[in-house]
């Protein structure tokens, strides 16, 4: 009789074992603690589906931006370029034709926008030729050793320090030309000089002030921010930030007198990653 009580005894032991480890098991997958590799069936069963595509993560957005902010990146679109900062000699980005009026070299990616920028004009009945697009290194450090010697020829006294202060004033060193970027154009009216206040050529600046922001462009240097940018009211000319930046530039500058220079907004962007 005592070995039939301790054998009882050891069954119901063991069934109370089994009973308790399948409802702690039971409430694994109730909970969703825990799931077997293949949950598929388990969340079919439960009408759980999952259609969308996962909408990219803050801090995958901010990496994104943060790697279009450095020079060292292969695409620094959004690098802000001062007179501080500039793009290293052997940043040459892949440019081609843009076969509109004027020609010039750019980067691939932002030939639609500028061909779209370049129709909405057309279809105000304003005709616009492009000045200047990529700039090489090499090209910025002719022109403004031209523009220093120039200075030094113009003053025999001044020393070479100053002649190179001067001539900042109005030509970036090498390096600090935002038409390295290959995303930067100069425009001008068709049968305008360039880089003047006439008046057919103040009708093509009004223009890109009131749409550039909407194809993606930006001017790059406002009215009345020569004491931040260091450079003098450039109206011709237009640096592609992306349509969801641009656009986020007009809106934060619509009721401002003074607008924000674009170096500037580009510095903020990358720092907090903040473009929404
Ligand atoms: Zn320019």
């Amino acid at each position: 009789m005592k070995e039939y009580k301790l054998i009882t005894k050891i069954l119901i032991f063991i069934l109370i074992l089994m009973i308790g480890s399948s409802f702690i098991v039971g409430m694994f997958f109730v909970t969703g603690i825990w799931l077997p590799d293949d949950n598929s069936s388990y969340l079919d069963n439960n009408q759980i589906h999952i259609t969308e595509t996962p909408k990219p993560s803050i801090t995958e957005i901010k990496l994104k931006y943060f790697e279009n902010c450095t020079k060292e990146s292969s695409d620094p679109f959004l690098y802000p370029i001062t007179k501080d900062e500039g793009l290293d000699q052997d940043y040459v980005p892949k440019v081609i034709p843009t076969n509109l009026t004027g020609g010039k070299e750019v980067t691939e990616s932002i030939i639609p926008y500028l061909k779209k920028l370049f129709q909405k004009a057309k279809s105000e009945g304003i005709n616009l030729q492009i000045i200047s697009g990529y700039r090489s290194y090499q090209t910025q450090e002719n022109i403004f050793n031209s523009y220093v010697n120039s200075e030094l020829n113009a003053n025999p006294y001044l020393g070479y320090e100053d002649a190179v202060i001067k001539a900042n004033i109005y030509s970036a060193k090498p390096g600090h030309s935002e038409h390295q970027l290959g995303t930067t154009v100069d425009i001008k009216c068709v049968d305008c000089t360039a880089f003047t206040f006439s008046e057919k050529n103040i009708e093509v600046y009004n223009f890109l002030e009131e749409n550039a922001n909407n194809f993606g462009f930006v001017i790059s240097y406002p009215e009345n921010t020569t004491e931040i940018t260091g450079y003098k009211y450039e109206p011709w000319h237009i640096r592609y930030i992306g349509t969801e930046l641009s656009l986020k530039y007009k809106k934060k500058n619509a009721d401002k007198e003074i607008k924000q220079p674009l170096q500037k907004f580009l510095i903020d962007t990358c720092k907090t990653g903040n473009y929404g």
